[in-house]
């Protein structure tokens, strides 16, 4: 089994975590009530969707 020759050090540990970090999805302010809210997506906050089309109550 391959094992490795040295440790990894912490500045090459920490270099290699700046690619991971958190993603936020995709957030748009919601046109009726100002809330934030995914894009494309009906806001769960008043139940609009691009801007007056009320789809739930
Ligand atoms: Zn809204």
């Amino acid at each position: 089994m391959a094992v490795p020759k040295r440790r990894t050090s912490t500045t090459r540990k920490n270099k290699r975590r700046t690619h991971f970090k958190l993603a936020v999805p995709g957030m748009v302010k919601c046109d009726n009530c100002g809330e934030y809210k995914l894009a494309h997506r009906v806001c769960p906050n008043c139940g609009s969707y691009r801007g007056e089309e009320v789809v739930e109550k």
